[in-house]
């Protein structure tokens, strides 16, 4: 199977750069030939409350000269984890209320679940999606970032926050190691791709180092779509110089179902040096090591990175606590490493840097 991936270099936010760059990709991939739908849903990530400036969320400025290119009704939506703030916060702050006006949107919320059945290793189970990700075709807009449970976050990890709010983090339970985990996001993709319009990748600011919410911003200036997930990651990894044999859900997709190859169009790309990746990109290394992946459930606290709380930081929000999913954050806030299954869902929501990752003690030794 062969998938096409557009390239368009775009160096800024500037409205009249990220225009040019919007034209030529969806002229360079023929979506400005094919009759779109009467209605679309846009799909950012908006993973928590921050500026548009702080590179945690999909650039503002993308959804808008986007929306006025293709017309037509839009819907605006996603789904962050830690629910106890209100949504309203969320769109004001990361610019989405400025957009939706502009381009005469609705922001929705994806609130009311529909149930899909996935079999995910052997298991089946029922997984809340939002319902109007199954009734309106989507047009999928992440950030390309560093992810510390999936090494990389674009086109096929956004899809997660189809999932309403602290689901999310319940999951975690389910599908504890990054393996299980990289199951749950391929067959999570498969039930969604047919009704995904194609995937635009925020990769004009990146982020690297301790993504996704508290790393390092770089700028490679790019825009890269493509109406196939996979396909697009593959070239993210690459922007980050890795191989998709080096991510782990690229890596379990080929294994099952095959990669597509890649067809790429328009501007050269030019990986970027010195990636810095979180711990778990080195340690997932480990998980080759025959001894490590047999006895991986019973060793993981021991080789994988850990969340750790940084008081000077703490501003005592509670938001880690609230989106724990199995209750190891007291509410001091003190992390209990006995119960800590190492979602790292509190390190994604914290909105104050308070919360950093550290490689365990295995893992500092054999990295
Ligand atoms: S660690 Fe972060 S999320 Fe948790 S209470 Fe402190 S500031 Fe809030
Ligand atoms: S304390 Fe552990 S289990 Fe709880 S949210 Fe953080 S990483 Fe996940």
């Amino acid at each position: 199977m062969r998938e096409t991936v557009g390239i368009v270099r775009c160096p800024d936010y500037q409205e009249n750069h990220l225009r040019e760059a919007v034209t030529r990709l969806l002229e360079m991939l023929r979506l400005d030939r094919i009759s779109r739908p009467d209605t679309l849903l846009f799909k950012p990530n908006m993973l928590s409350a921050r500026r548009p400036e702080e590179g945690v969320t999909t650039h503002p400025g993308v959804l808008k000269v986007l929306g006025e290119a293709l017309a037509g009704r839009i819907l605006i939506g996603d789904s962050p984890a830690n629910t106890a703030r209100p949504i309203e916060e969320y769109w004001d702050t990361c610019g989405l209320t400025a957009v939706a006006a502009s381009l005469k949107a609705s922001l929705v919320k994806f609130e009311e679940p529909v149930f899909l059945s996935l079999k995910v290793r052997k298991k089946n189970v029922k997984i809340p999606v939002a319902a109007i990700s199954r009734k309106i075709p989507m047009v999928n807009l992440p950030k390309l970032k560093t992810h510390g449970l999936t090494v990389i976050t674009a086109a096929t990890k956004n899809l997660y926050g189809c999932i309403p709010g602290y689901q999310k983090s319940l999951l975690h339970r389910l599908f504890l190691s990054p393996q299980d985990f990289s199951y749950l996001l391929i067959e999570l993709y498969r039930m969604l791709r047919d009704n995904i319009f194609f995937h635009l990748v925020d990769a004009i600011t990146i982020m690297d180092g301790n993504g996704p919410s508290a790393g390092r911003l770089r700028g490679p200036g790019y825009l890269i779509a493509g109406r196939d997930a996979l396909a697009v990651d593959i070239v993210c990894g690459k922007l980050l110089g890795l191989k998709a044999a080096e991510i782990p859900f690229l890596k379990l997709y080929d294994e099952i179902y095959g990669l597509p190859k890649v067809d790429l169009l328009g501007d050269r790309l030019l990986p970027l040096s010195d990636v810095a990746l979180p711990g778990l990109s080195a340690s997932s290394s480990l998980l080759k090591l025959p001894f490590v992946s047999s006895a991986a459930r019973l060793m993981r606290p021991f080789f994988t990175i850990r969340p750790v709380l940084r008081e000077k930081n703490c501003r005592h929000c509670l938001a880690c606590v609230r989106v724990c999913p199995v209750s190891a954050i007291s509410r001091e806030p003190k992390i209990l490493e006995a119960k800590c299954i190492r979602c790292l869902c509190c390190f994604e929501v914290c909105p104050h840097k308070a919360i950093q990752l550290e490689k365990s003690w295995l893992a500092r030794r054999l990295t």
